[in-house]
């Protein structure tokens, strides 16, 4: 696999724990696999490996679960945003894209797992759309707005934990 030089940053929803890497993978991808599924508590996990030799956690540092004796799963012990996958041994960390600051910096390039797959994952972009937060919760999208305690997709000095 191939190292990209795509610098990203990164971390949970708290803020508690942050990190960076200068270097991709060039594995973009979605799992669908049962584990996945469940680690990340959605259809699928979208994962992009991380060189291990290019990537600091920069504050705080992920909690570990073993989901097999082959991979573990890091994710924020405090919020329990899911963090990352990684093959016991493996060179590199797969860092969950929702994760990144900037998501778009790795759009998937395949899917795996696939045995997983969900039938109506086909349909999920045809959905009815039924508008932007600020549309569809005119009421409650300012007063999210106003008490946020999700940490900014972006390094911060100082970070309160609420
Ligand atoms: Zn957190
Ligand atoms: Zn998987």
């Amino acid at each position: 696999m191939k190292r990209l030089d795509i610098a990203v940053t990164g971390g949970c929803q708290c803020g508690a724990v942050r990190y960076a890497s200068s270097q991709l993978i060039d594995n973009s991808h979605i799992c669908h696999c049962r584990m996945c599924q469940k680690a990340v508590g959605n259809f699928f996990a979208a994962l992009v490996g991380a060189p291990n030799d290019t990537l600091v956690w920069t504050r705080g540092a992920p909690s570990v679960f073993a989901s097999s004796d082959l991979a573990e799963r890091g994710f924020c012990a405090r919020c329990g945003t899911p963090l990352f996958y990684r093959g016991i041994g493996s060179p590199r960390t797969g860092l969950t894209i929702g994760s990144l600051d900037d998501p778009t910096l790795a759009p998937p390039r395949v899917q795996v797992g696939t045995e997983g797959r969900y039938a109506f994952i086909d349909g999920l972009l045809h959905l009815p759309d039924v508008g932007t937060t600020e549309e569809d919760m005119a009421e409650e999208a300012p007063k999210i707005r106003a008490s946020n305690h999700q940490h900014p997709d972006h390094d911060t000095d100082n970070w309160p934990l609420s």
